[in-house]
């Protein structure tokens, strides 16, 4: 159910490159159009980074990353400029969460209750560590004296894609900063806006030139830049499986730059018949719902046991019903658009897909509205393992109900993907939840809940879901170089 109602607009900020310290115009003087998924329109253009530009960035981050005030710092310092950025975000969290909800057309009570409350945790977490990452002394043999330094990587680019954009650049940049790197940071070409907001409040922070630059730019240009450059140390994506392989290809081709990325999954979400059957139902539906589906970690392969497959299926497709889609600004919305007509034909394409390989769709199916890129939560039950709605990332609102009857095949059909990113399981039973949660070639599994994140919790995949973790006391590994010293006594 749609509700028009105009929509309510937010206070845009910078809309040119942050390199520096210093908002400037791309090097050829391009920009292109971002655009309110919920209305079709353009909000605002922005700068267009191209590899000039990246050089630029790449140079001021290396600058600041070898003299001037930032390899002075101490790192109680920097943990203090990192908490006063969480303080700042904090204090502008209405501005950003209704920007965040304007260029990526999710609820404003999604932005206002996770994205930015999970942001600022993240940089607070992070803050806290700064100074507490500490090498160690090694008794080797021989008269020596042996010790470990943990020292920044250097120069780290960093490429974040549209689904949590001001989430995705803290889990970039607040693990970097705290160990002490300088930083590029790519936005995603649909939601570059909060990004170069939260730029303003880096500055305002304190944090010295060149230590934060922020581009807003093209995949293929942009991107491609800072994955192929030879001055920088490391690259850190998340997005799509396929640009992963090209991320990982174009560091083998270029300096060998440390890679770390997050990508794609097809979670199983696992419910048995011994599962508190209402809790499950709804958690279920905020696994794949969440986020207008688009999530790397979207419950998408729904495996639930034979004995409760029809009680479970009719009360997710009368909740999928119940699911508010509108104007993200509105209170009771549950469900915004997608984020821009690719997105939104792409998941399309998928339903057709299913129709046509013989799933059975009990709701959805078709666009909401006349303007914007809604889509109606979709349910198919009767889905197969070969159809390529069980197959393939759609990242949309699209559920996909499949039936299980034991638990050992179970296993082997959650487990045959080429992904690994997360998994979800529905039992009261204790030895099952722990057994099931082993046997699962993921990154996270969620037992009795679903999409529970915090800064302090590591997260990332197992197989083409991805390489290295971020988050947690694992994610501060991939920004550091352990550096051995050896003396003779
Ligand atoms: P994507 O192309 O992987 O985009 C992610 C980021 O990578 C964006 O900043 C993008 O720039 C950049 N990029 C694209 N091509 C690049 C290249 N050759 N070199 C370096 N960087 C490059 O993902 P998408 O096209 O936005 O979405 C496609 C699919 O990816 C989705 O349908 C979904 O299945 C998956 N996805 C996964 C996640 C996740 O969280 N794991 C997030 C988003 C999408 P642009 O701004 O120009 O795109
Ligand atoms: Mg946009």
């Amino acid at each position: 159910m749609v509700i028009s109602q105009p929509q309510q607009k937010a206070k845009i900020g910078p809309t040119k490159l942050l390199i520096n310290n210093e908002w400037v115009e791309s090097s050829s003087g391009k920009r292109f159009e971002t655009i309110n998924p919920a209305t079709g329109e353009v909000i605002c253009d922005v700068a267009q980074a191209d590899a000039l530009d990246v050089d630029k960035a790449v140079i001021a981050a290396r600058t600041a990353f070898t003299s001037g005030d930032w390899p002075q710092m101490s790192a109680t310092k920097r943990g203090e400029l990192l908490y006063k950025l969480a303080d700042l975000i904090e204090k502008n969290i209405e501005e950003l969460a209704r920007l965040e909800t304007l260029d990526n057309g999710k609820p404003l009570k999604d932005s206002l209750n996770a994205d930015l409350p999970l942001t600022i945790a993240c940089y607070r977490y992070y803050a806290g560590w700064a100074d507490k990452v500490q090498g160690k002394t090694i008794p080797i043999n021989g008269p020596y004296f042996c010790y470990t330094r943990h020292e920044p990587v250097g120069v780290v680019g960093q490429i974040i894609p549209w689904n949590f954009p001001l989430l995705m650049q803290a889990w970039k940049l607040a693990p970097a900063l705290a160990m002490g790197n300088t930083l590029v940071l790519k936005t995603a070409e649909q939601t570059p806006l909060s990004a170069f907001r939260l730029g303003e409040l880096v500055m305002e922070a304190g944090f010295p030139p060149g230590v934060v630059n922020i581009l807003s730019g093209y995949g293929p240009t942009a991107g491609a830049a800072i994955s192929y450059h030879n001055d920088i140390d490391k690259v850190a994506f998340t997005g799509s499986t396929e640009v992963g392989h090209l991320i990982m290809e174009a560091s083998a081709k270029s300096n060998l730059k440390r890679v770390t990325l997050e990508l794609g999954g097809k979670s199983p979400n696992i419910v048995f018949a011994d599962a508190d059957m209402d809790a499950a139902v709804e958690g279920s539906h905020f696994a794949l719902f969440f986020n207008q589906g688009q999530c790397c970690c979207a419950g998408s392969r729904l495996f639930v046991e034979e004995k409760c497959y029809d009680e479970f299926v009719a009360k997710s497709v009368e909740r999928a019903k119940r699911r508010m889609v509108g104007d993200p600004f509105i209170e009771r919305v549950e469900q915004g658009p997608q984020v821009d007509q690719e997105q939104f034909n792409k998941v399309m394409s998928y339903i057709e897909s299913g129709q046509q390989d013989g799933a059975q769709m009990l709701c959805g199916g078709s666009r909401v509205g006349d303007r914007g890129y809604f889509i109606a939560p979709t349910v198919f039950a009767d889905v197969q393992d070969h159809m390529k709605i069980a197959q393939e990332e759609i990242f949309g609102p699209v559920m996909s109900i499949i039936k299980f009857k034991d638990i050992d095949e179970l296993v082997k059909r959650a487990n045959n993907s080429i992904y690994g990113l997360a998994a979800g399981v529905w039992t009261q039973d204790v030895n099952k939840a722990h057994t099931i949660a082993h046997r699962l070639r993921a990154g996270t599994v969620w037992v009795n809940c679903y999409d529970v994140f915090d800064a302090a919790a590591p997260f990332g995949g197992f197989k083409q879901s991805g390489i290295g973790r971020e988050l947690g006391e694992y994610g501060l590994q991939q920004y550091t170089e352990i550096k051995t010293v050896t003396i003779k006594m």
